[in-house]
Protein backbone atom coordinates (compact mmCIF):
# COMPACT_ATOMS: atom_id res chain seq x y z
CA UNK A 1 0.00 0.00 0.00
CA UNK A 2 2.74 2.13 0.55
CA UNK A 3 6.71 2.48 0.36
CA UNK A 4 8.81 1.63 3.46
CA UNK A 5 8.47 3.45 6.66
CA UNK A 6 10.28 6.40 5.68
CA UNK A 7 9.32 8.97 3.48
CA UNK A 8 11.73 11.96 2.69
CA UNK A 9 10.17 15.27 3.13
CA UNK A 10 11.76 17.56 1.19
CA UNK A 11 12.52 20.91 2.80
CA UNK A 12 11.38 24.08 0.56
CA UNK A 13 11.84 27.01 2.89
CA UNK A 14 8.64 29.43 2.58
CA UNK A 15 10.42 32.52 0.37
CA UNK A 16 8.33 34.67 2.11
CA UNK A 17 8.34 34.00 6.10
CA UNK A 18 6.06 36.72 8.20
CA UNK A 19 9.30 38.77 9.65
CA UNK A 20 10.28 38.75 13.22
CA UNK A 21 8.26 41.67 14.25
CA UNK A 22 5.34 40.54 12.35
CA UNK A 23 5.31 37.08 14.08
CA UNK A 24 5.89 38.64 17.77
CA UNK A 25 2.74 40.69 17.72
CA UNK A 26 1.02 37.78 16.34
CA UNK A 27 1.89 35.80 19.27
CA UNK A 28 1.31 38.38 21.84
CA UNK A 29 -2.18 37.19 22.56
CA UNK A 30 -2.58 34.25 19.82
CA UNK A 31 -5.64 32.74 21.17
CA UNK A 32 -6.72 29.29 20.33
CA UNK A 33 -6.51 28.01 16.13
CA UNK A 34 -6.29 31.35 15.02
CA UNK A 35 -2.47 32.28 14.13
CA UNK A 36 -0.57 29.74 11.61
CA UNK A 37 3.16 29.28 11.12
CA UNK A 38 5.05 29.96 7.97
CA UNK A 39 5.14 26.30 6.87
CA UNK A 40 3.08 22.98 6.37
CA UNK A 41 3.78 19.70 5.46
CA UNK A 42 2.11 17.61 2.44
CA UNK A 43 2.49 14.30 1.40
CA UNK A 44 0.03 12.65 -1.56
CA UNK A 45 -0.82 9.27 -2.10
CA UNK A 46 -2.03 7.37 -5.33
CA UNK A 47 -3.43 3.75 -5.16
CA UNK A 48 -0.66 1.70 -7.08
CA UNK A 49 2.09 4.38 -6.34
CA UNK A 50 1.87 4.83 -2.45
CA UNK A 51 3.48 7.85 -0.80
CA UNK A 52 4.81 10.61 -2.98
CA UNK A 53 6.11 14.26 -3.30
CA UNK A 54 6.45 14.79 0.98
CA UNK A 55 7.74 17.88 1.57
CA UNK A 56 7.75 20.73 4.07
CA UNK A 57 6.81 24.33 1.94
CA UNK A 58 5.26 27.46 2.45
CA UNK A 59 2.27 27.35 3.77
CA UNK A 60 -0.92 28.56 1.30
CA UNK A 61 -4.57 27.45 0.06
CA UNK A 62 -4.42 24.26 -1.45
CA UNK A 63 -6.16 24.70 -4.51
CA UNK A 64 -9.40 21.34 -5.12
CA UNK A 65 -11.35 20.64 -7.65
CA UNK A 66 -15.30 20.70 -6.56
CA UNK A 67 -15.55 16.88 -7.13
CA UNK A 68 -12.59 15.88 -5.02
CA UNK A 69 -14.17 13.20 -2.83
CA UNK A 70 -13.92 14.76 0.64
CA UNK A 71 -16.40 17.56 -0.21
CA UNK A 72 -19.21 15.26 -1.16
CA UNK A 73 -18.42 12.11 1.04
CA UNK A 74 -16.16 13.25 4.56
CA UNK A 75 -13.47 10.84 3.79
CA UNK A 76 -11.38 13.36 6.67
CA UNK A 77 -9.57 12.09 9.76
CA UNK A 78 -6.85 14.33 11.84
CA UNK A 79 -5.13 14.42 14.95
CA UNK A 80 -4.30 17.31 17.57
CA UNK A 81 -0.87 17.44 19.50
CA UNK A 82 1.16 20.27 20.85
CA UNK A 83 5.09 20.41 21.01
CA UNK A 84 6.44 22.35 24.31
CA UNK A 85 9.48 25.14 24.42
CA UNK A 86 10.47 24.03 28.19
CA UNK A 87 12.64 26.00 30.39
CA UNK A 88 15.97 24.95 29.50
CA UNK A 89 15.21 25.65 25.65
CA UNK A 90 14.25 22.02 24.40
CA UNK A 91 11.62 21.64 22.50
CA UNK A 92 9.35 18.57 23.15
CA UNK A 93 6.09 16.78 21.92
CA UNK A 94 3.63 14.35 24.22
CA UNK A 95 3.71 10.68 22.87
CA UNK A 96 3.10 11.35 19.27
CA UNK A 97 3.79 7.79 18.86
CA UNK A 98 0.47 7.34 20.36
CA UNK A 99 -0.98 9.37 17.68
CA UNK A 100 0.67 7.79 14.57
CA UNK A 101 -0.93 5.23 15.73
CA UNK A 102 -4.45 6.59 16.24
CA UNK A 103 -3.78 8.04 13.00
CA UNK A 104 -3.73 4.25 11.72
CA UNK A 105 -6.12 3.03 13.75
CA UNK A 106 -8.83 6.41 12.31
CA UNK A 107 -7.45 5.02 8.67
CA UNK A 108 -8.39 1.94 8.57
CA UNK A 109 -11.76 2.86 10.25
CA UNK A 110 -12.38 5.58 7.25
CA UNK A 111 -11.07 2.99 4.54
CA UNK A 112 -7.74 5.52 3.57
CA UNK A 113 -4.13 3.95 3.84
CA UNK A 114 -1.56 3.90 5.99
CA UNK A 115 0.40 6.72 6.60
CA UNK A 116 3.87 4.80 7.77
CA UNK A 117 3.98 5.62 11.77
CA UNK A 118 7.68 6.54 11.75
CA UNK A 119 7.02 9.53 8.74
CA UNK A 120 3.94 10.65 10.63
CA UNK A 121 6.37 11.39 13.95
CA UNK A 122 9.21 12.74 11.41
CA UNK A 123 6.55 14.70 9.55
CA UNK A 124 6.19 16.72 12.61
CA UNK A 125 9.90 16.96 13.96
CA UNK A 126 10.87 18.61 10.73
CA UNK A 127 7.63 20.77 10.82
CA UNK A 128 8.61 22.13 14.46
CA UNK A 129 12.19 22.44 13.36
CA UNK A 130 11.69 24.88 10.40
CA UNK A 131 9.20 26.60 12.24
CA UNK A 132 10.74 26.44 15.61
CA UNK A 133 10.17 30.36 15.83
CA UNK A 134 6.68 29.82 16.28
CA UNK A 135 6.94 27.92 19.63
CA UNK A 136 5.40 30.40 22.47
CA UNK A 137 8.28 31.04 25.10
CA UNK A 138 5.96 31.44 27.88
CA UNK A 139 5.26 28.88 30.41
CA UNK A 140 1.14 28.24 29.52
CA UNK A 141 1.60 28.59 25.82
CA UNK A 142 2.24 26.09 23.00
CA UNK A 143 2.54 24.85 19.33
CA UNK A 144 -0.51 23.07 18.58
CA UNK A 145 0.17 20.63 15.80
CA UNK A 146 -2.78 19.36 13.08
CA UNK A 147 -1.91 16.68 11.07
CA UNK A 148 -5.00 15.29 8.92
CA UNK A 149 -5.67 13.62 5.71
CA UNK A 150 -8.66 13.15 3.39
CA UNK A 151 -9.65 11.77 -0.43
CA UNK A 152 -8.31 14.01 -3.12
CA UNK A 153 -9.51 11.78 -6.11
CA UNK A 154 -11.78 14.12 -8.37
CA UNK A 155 -14.58 11.63 -8.94
CA UNK A 156 -18.05 11.24 -7.74
CA UNK A 157 -19.11 7.92 -6.55
CA UNK A 158 -19.28 5.84 -3.01
CA UNK A 159 -16.05 3.80 -2.74
CA UNK A 160 -13.03 4.70 -1.13
CA UNK A 161 -10.90 7.50 -2.70
CA UNK A 162 -7.68 6.39 -4.43
CA UNK A 163 -5.79 9.84 -4.05
CA UNK A 164 -5.13 11.15 -0.50
CA UNK A 165 -3.60 13.97 0.63
CA UNK A 166 -1.75 14.17 4.16
CA UNK A 167 -1.00 17.33 5.64
CA UNK A 168 0.45 19.06 8.62
CA UNK A 169 -0.38 22.52 10.04
CA UNK A 170 0.92 24.33 13.17
CA UNK A 171 -0.26 27.19 15.22
CA UNK A 172 0.78 29.26 18.21
CA UNK A 173 -1.75 28.27 21.16
CA UNK A 174 -1.80 30.69 24.37
CA UNK A 175 -3.58 28.84 27.39
CA UNK A 176 -6.63 27.25 26.96
CA UNK A 177 -7.50 28.84 30.33
CA UNK A 178 -7.18 32.65 30.13
CA UNK A 179 -7.65 33.95 33.42
CA UNK A 180 -6.83 30.73 35.19
CA UNK A 181 -8.69 26.92 35.21
CA UNK A 182 -11.82 27.70 35.73
CA UNK A 183 -14.62 24.88 35.53
CA UNK A 184 -17.25 24.78 32.88
CA UNK A 185 -20.97 23.70 32.84
CA UNK A 186 -21.67 21.02 30.57
CA UNK A 187 -25.02 19.95 29.43
CA UNK A 188 -26.33 16.40 28.44
CA UNK A 189 -28.19 16.47 25.47
CA UNK A 190 -31.23 14.78 25.69
CA UNK A 191 -32.00 14.73 21.92
CA UNK A 192 -28.46 14.06 20.17
CA UNK A 193 -25.83 11.14 20.49
CA UNK A 194 -22.49 11.42 19.01
CA UNK A 195 -21.43 7.47 18.51
CA UNK A 196 -23.13 4.24 17.81
CA UNK A 197 -21.70 0.71 17.99
CA UNK A 198 -20.49 -0.07 14.90
CA UNK A 199 -20.15 3.55 14.38
CA UNK A 200 -16.85 6.27 13.72
CA UNK A 201 -16.96 7.07 17.27
CA UNK A 202 -13.45 5.98 17.93
CA UNK A 203 -12.01 7.47 14.84
CA UNK A 204 -10.76 10.79 14.84
CA UNK A 205 -12.76 11.83 11.75
CA UNK A 206 -13.98 14.82 10.95
CA UNK A 207 -17.87 13.90 10.42
CA UNK A 208 -18.01 12.88 14.42
CA UNK A 209 -17.31 17.04 14.99
CA UNK A 210 -19.89 18.25 12.52
CA UNK A 211 -22.71 16.07 13.56
CA UNK A 212 -21.74 17.03 17.39
CA UNK A 213 -22.07 21.14 16.24
CA UNK A 214 -26.05 21.23 16.59
CA UNK A 215 -25.69 19.66 20.27
CA UNK A 216 -22.92 22.02 20.95
CA UNK A 217 -25.38 25.08 20.05
CA UNK A 218 -27.94 23.38 22.33
CA UNK A 219 -26.07 23.14 24.49
CA UNK A 220 -25.02 27.11 24.35
CA UNK A 221 -28.61 28.27 24.67
CA UNK A 222 -28.82 26.58 27.37
CA UNK A 223 -26.26 28.28 29.18
CA UNK A 224 -23.56 25.44 28.30
CA UNK A 225 -20.00 25.89 28.00
CA UNK A 226 -19.82 21.68 26.52
CA UNK A 227 -22.62 19.36 25.42
CA UNK A 228 -22.21 15.54 27.11
CA UNK A 229 -23.51 12.85 25.26
CA UNK A 230 -25.20 9.30 26.32
CA UNK A 231 -24.93 5.90 24.61
CA UNK A 232 -27.01 5.84 21.52
CA UNK A 233 -28.33 2.47 22.31
CA UNK A 234 -30.25 3.14 25.28
CA UNK A 235 -29.57 6.35 26.57
CA UNK A 236 -28.37 6.14 29.53
CA UNK A 237 -24.62 5.21 29.73
CA UNK A 238 -22.54 8.54 29.95
CA UNK A 239 -20.15 8.01 26.80
CA UNK A 240 -17.89 11.77 26.60
CA UNK A 241 -18.13 15.27 25.54
CA UNK A 242 -17.58 16.99 22.37
CA UNK A 243 -14.30 16.66 21.81
CA UNK A 244 -12.87 15.42 25.39
CA UNK A 245 -13.51 12.40 27.61
CA UNK A 246 -14.59 12.52 31.19
CA UNK A 247 -13.79 11.40 34.68
CA UNK A 248 -15.22 10.91 37.98
CA UNK A 249 -13.83 11.40 41.28
CA UNK A 250 -15.76 9.67 43.97
CA UNK A 251 -15.64 10.33 47.20
CA UNK A 252 -13.00 7.28 48.18
CA UNK A 253 -10.60 9.17 46.14
CA UNK A 254 -11.16 6.58 42.84
CA UNK A 255 -11.43 7.39 39.59
CA UNK A 256 -13.51 5.93 37.56
CA UNK A 257 -14.20 6.54 33.78
CA UNK A 258 -16.33 4.91 30.77
CA UNK A 259 -14.70 2.46 28.92
CA UNK A 260 -13.71 2.72 24.96
CA UNK A 261 -15.66 0.98 22.58
CA UNK A 262 -17.97 3.96 20.61
CA UNK A 263 -15.33 6.95 22.65
CA UNK A 264 -12.51 8.40 21.73
CA UNK A 265 -9.51 7.03 22.27
CA UNK A 266 -7.41 9.98 24.26
CA UNK A 267 -4.25 10.04 24.93
CA UNK A 268 -4.74 12.43 27.64
CA UNK A 269 -7.36 9.97 29.00
CA UNK A 270 -4.87 6.82 29.16
CA UNK A 271 -1.96 9.08 30.97
CA UNK A 272 -4.30 10.18 33.43
CA UNK A 273 -5.24 6.76 34.11
CA UNK A 274 -1.47 5.54 34.14
CA UNK A 275 -0.55 8.55 36.29
CA UNK A 276 -3.31 8.27 38.96
CA UNK A 277 -3.09 4.81 38.99
CA UNK A 278 0.80 4.75 39.56
CA UNK A 279 -0.02 7.41 42.14
CA UNK A 280 -1.93 4.41 44.39
CA UNK A 281 -5.24 5.99 43.01
CA UNK A 282 -8.00 3.48 42.42
CA UNK A 283 -8.71 3.38 38.43
CA UNK A 284 -11.91 2.10 37.31
CA UNK A 285 -13.26 1.70 33.92
CA UNK A 286 -16.90 1.16 33.86
CA UNK A 287 -19.95 2.42 32.36
CA UNK A 288 -21.92 5.20 34.38
CA UNK A 289 -25.03 6.08 33.83
CA UNK A 290 -26.65 9.61 33.78
CA UNK A 291 -29.16 8.79 36.42
CA UNK A 292 -26.15 7.56 38.74
CA UNK A 293 -24.38 10.12 38.15
CA UNK A 294 -26.92 12.55 39.37
CA UNK A 295 -28.13 10.85 42.15
CA UNK A 296 -24.36 10.46 43.42
CA UNK A 297 -23.22 13.88 43.38
CA UNK A 298 -26.39 14.81 45.17
CA UNK A 299 -25.37 12.21 47.82
CA UNK A 300 -21.92 13.50 48.02
CA UNK A 301 -20.55 10.29 46.48
CA UNK A 302 -19.21 11.69 43.17
CA UNK A 303 -17.40 15.13 44.08
CA UNK A 304 -16.06 15.78 41.39
CA UNK A 305 -15.99 15.61 37.46
CA UNK A 306 -13.45 16.97 34.80
CA UNK A 307 -13.13 16.56 30.69
CA UNK A 308 -9.87 15.76 29.58
CA UNK A 309 -7.91 15.98 26.08
CA UNK A 310 -5.15 18.04 24.49
CA UNK A 311 -6.05 21.28 23.63
CA UNK A 312 -7.16 21.63 27.55
CA UNK A 313 -5.45 18.57 29.05
CA UNK A 314 -7.81 18.99 32.03
CA UNK A 315 -11.39 20.98 32.51
CA UNK A 316 -12.91 20.83 35.73
CA UNK A 317 -16.71 20.03 35.26
CA UNK A 318 -19.31 22.78 37.34
CA UNK A 319 -22.76 22.16 36.98
CA UNK A 320 -24.36 19.62 35.24
CA UNK A 321 -27.65 20.60 33.26
CA UNK A 322 -30.11 18.39 31.75
CA UNK A 323 -33.66 18.66 30.25
CA UNK A 324 -35.74 19.56 33.67
CA UNK A 325 -33.02 20.12 35.95
CA UNK A 326 -29.26 20.30 37.50
CA UNK A 327 -27.00 19.98 39.69
CA UNK A 328 -23.74 21.14 41.12
CA UNK A 329 -20.20 18.90 41.27
CA UNK A 330 -19.03 19.60 44.77
CA UNK A 331 -19.51 23.26 45.72
CA UNK A 332 -19.17 23.76 41.73
CA UNK A 333 -15.27 24.98 41.87
CA UNK A 334 -12.16 23.18 40.61
CA UNK A 335 -11.77 19.95 43.04
CA UNK A 336 -8.46 19.32 44.73
CA UNK A 337 -7.96 15.64 43.31
CA UNK A 338 -8.66 17.18 39.87
CA UNK A 339 -6.30 20.26 39.80
CA UNK A 340 -3.73 17.59 41.64
CA UNK A 341 -3.87 15.22 38.42
CA UNK A 342 -3.87 18.31 36.16
CA UNK A 343 -0.66 19.90 38.01
CA UNK A 344 1.41 16.20 37.57
CA UNK A 345 -0.01 15.74 33.91
CA UNK A 346 1.17 19.24 32.92
CA UNK A 347 4.60 19.29 34.90
CA UNK A 348 5.60 16.04 32.58
CA UNK A 349 4.16 17.40 29.48
CA UNK A 350 6.19 20.41 29.92
CA UNK A 351 9.59 19.09 31.61
CA UNK A 352 9.19 20.42 35.31
CA UNK A 353 8.94 16.47 36.31
CA UNK A 354 10.89 13.35 36.09
CA UNK A 355 8.98 11.94 33.05
CA UNK A 356 9.76 7.84 33.92
CA UNK A 357 7.05 6.87 31.13
CA UNK A 358 9.11 7.74 27.91
CA UNK A 359 6.21 10.00 27.32
CA UNK A 360 8.45 13.19 26.25
CA UNK A 361 9.46 12.84 22.45
CA UNK A 362 12.54 15.51 22.53
CA UNK A 363 12.32 17.63 19.44
CA UNK A 364 15.39 20.43 19.49
C1 LIG B 1 -9.31 14.17 20.33
C2 LIG B 1 -10.51 13.80 21.13
C3 LIG B 1 -10.43 13.51 22.51
C4 LIG B 1 -9.18 13.71 23.32
O1 LIG B 1 -8.10 12.95 22.86
P1 LIG B 1 -6.62 13.35 23.31
O2 LIG B 1 -5.78 12.33 22.64
O3 LIG B 1 -6.57 13.25 24.78
O4 LIG B 1 -6.39 14.73 22.81
C5 LIG B 1 -11.58 13.09 23.15
N1 LIG B 1 -12.76 12.97 22.50
C6 LIG B 1 -12.87 13.24 21.18
C7 LIG B 1 -14.20 13.08 20.52
C8 LIG B 1 -11.76 13.66 20.45
O5 LIG B 1 -11.89 13.94 19.15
Amino acid sequence: MSGGDKLDFEIRPNPQPVTAAERAALMVDPGFGRVFTDHMVTARYADGKGWYEARVEARAPIPMDPASAVLHYAQEIFEGLKAYRNADGTVTMFRPEANAARFTTSATRLAMPHLPEGAFVDSLRRLISVDREWIPNDEEGSLYLRPFMFASEVFLGVRPAMEYLYVVIASPVGSYFKHGVKPVNVWVSPNYTRAAPGGTGAAKFGGNYAASLLPQQEAAANGCDQVVFLDAVEQRWIDELGGMNIFFVYDDGTLVTPPLGTILPGITREAIMRLANDDGRAVIERPVAFDEWHADADRGRIREAFACGTAAVITPIGEVRFEGGSFKMGDGTSGDVTMGIRKRLVDIQRGRSADPYGWVHKVL
